[in-house]
């Protein structure tokens, strides 16, 4: 059946526009930001109330003490005020201003303390003397402020009262998940971390993203399924992967979203064993019109490091724009809603959206009648190619290519590569090809 020229390109997506208008990233960021999340507790649970407004993600809580690998779900962390007060009733720094001014899984505390007593438990940036840093001490049994150095400084009393009213006790560790089903058992994990408090790159712009990419694959399922988990770091990461090695075989793919919400350039981090999502990330950034830069698998960071430890090693890479530890805003108060934009964010879910597109449609296909070069004229595909071109679409050397390698062994990506030119026009070739009746999809 010859091919329409004014045949349609089903396969293609719509790379670099918002699909779903109903989403604004942006204000997501900004309604999530001041609740106090932490690895546990109620910060996060309101945090997952917030991501099921939009999307129907499941939540789980595993109780404390819990065994997960050679990790224990720790103790939930609640905390309801916290605040130093000069002798004279002036309070000097109040968790209600911002949530960073705590350490994480402080312990409760109502003293009169000496400034130089207050000392051991304050921590400030002197390189950065008007941010708070965020701190945390899951493990230490202690409890601590942090503050501007400028208004440590300025705090020349005495004696200050100090209060945080926290429980740390036996409780639960949230985490949500949502499955969007494909047309086989096989998946793609994305992954996010929800535990940091008011930090918008770090923490909320990978939530974000996330949340509109599910909105966006609700309403277009694929070929795998594509499952998101929202997760405190690390124990989160440990707790889901004992709880699911029977399910890990289908993870065929995925990717840690992070610090997608500044202006910067991309930074991709590749899996431990080097994998399909590496060529695609790698493929998709170097077309796109944004700076980015590959970086090798490293057993730090994100919780690629767990999905990508021994035992597992799943092939999960890291996409982010500023780098952990690379940017002065990272992990202090300077990473707010100021710092993240809107563009940037709609950009990062453009790059994740067409990443796991290119996922779903990367596959390999053989020629039915593999012998010599068809007839291309008489199939109508000349006509057709010249009705893509104003589109965009593949060309005359896009569909020599693919029907020279669609031999069972090239994926799409393969092609593209070898041909050094854009997935989807290597893709719009294959649909053309498979409209004429010349391909087929392997194993199909
Ligand atoms: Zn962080």
């Amino acid at each position: 059946m010859p091919a329409s020229s004014a045949m349609p390109l089903p396969h293609r997506s719509d790379t670099y526009e918002l699909i779903d208008a109903g989403f604004d990233c942006m204000a997501f960021v900004k309604t999530l930001f001041p609740l106090a999340r932490s690895l546990t507790g109620d910060g996060v649970r309101k945090t997952l109330q917030e991501i099921a407004q939009h999307i129907p993600v499941s939540i789980s809580e595993v109780p404390t003490g819990t065994p997960v690998l050679d990790w224990h779900v720790p103790k939930e962390w609640n905390i309801r005020s916290a605040s130093i007060r000069s002798l004279s009733g002036e309070t000097l720094i109040d968790f209600a201003h911002s949530n960073l001014h705590v350490v994480g899984y402080s312990r409760p505390i109502s003293a009169v303390l000496s400034r130089e007593e207050l000392a051991r438990h304050v921590y400030t940036l002197p390189d950065q003397p008007d941010a708070i840093p965020y701190r945390t001490g899951y493990y230490a049994d202690d409890w601590g402020f942090c503050m501007q150095d400028s208004r440590w400084r300025a705090m020349q009393d005495d004696t200050y009262a100090v209060e945080i009213d926290s429980d740390l006790k036996a409780g639960h560790l949230t985490y949500g998940e949502l499955l969007v089903p494909g047309l086989t058992d096989n998946e793609i994990l994305i992954s996010v971390h929800i535990c940091h408090p008011s930090l918008a790159n770090d923490n909320l712009s990978g939530i974000a993203v996330a949340t509109a990419l599910a909105r966006q694959l609700l309403l277009t399922p694929g070929r795998m399924g594509v499952r998101f988990l929202f997760i405190p770091a690390t124990i989160g990461a440990v707790t889901w992967l004992a709880r699911n090695e029977a399910i890990l075989g289908r993870i065929k793919h995925g990717m840690v979203l992070t610090c997608l919400g500044d202006v910067g350039g991309f930074h991709y981090k590749s899996s431990r064993r080097g994998v399909e999502i590496d060529s695609v990330a790698s493929h998709v950034l170097a077309r796109s019109p944004f700076a980015s830069t590959l970086l090798p698998f490293t057993p730090y960071g994100y919780d690629e490091r767990q999905y990508c430890s021994p035992g597992f090693d799943l092939p999960i890479g890291c996409l982010m724009r500023g780098v952990h530890g690379q940017f002065p805003e990272y992990h202090t108060s300077l990473d707010d809603c100021s710092f993240v934009g809107a563009a940037a964010l709609d950009e990062s879910l453009a790059i994740v959206s067409e990443i796991v597109s290119v996922l779903q449609r990367n596959v390999v296909y053989e020629r039915i009648d593999g012998r010599g070069e068809p007839q291309l004229g008489e199939r109508g595909l000349y006509r057709a190619i010249a009705g893509q071109k104003e589109a965009g679409g593949a060309n005359q050397m896009d569909l020599l290519w693919l029907l020279n390698l669609a031999d069972g062994h090239h994926s799409l990506l393969d092609i593209a590569k070898r041909a050094d030119t854009p997935f989807d026009r290597i893709d719009a070739a294959a649909a053309l090809a498979l409209t004429a009746g010349l391909v087929r999809v392997c194993g199909s």
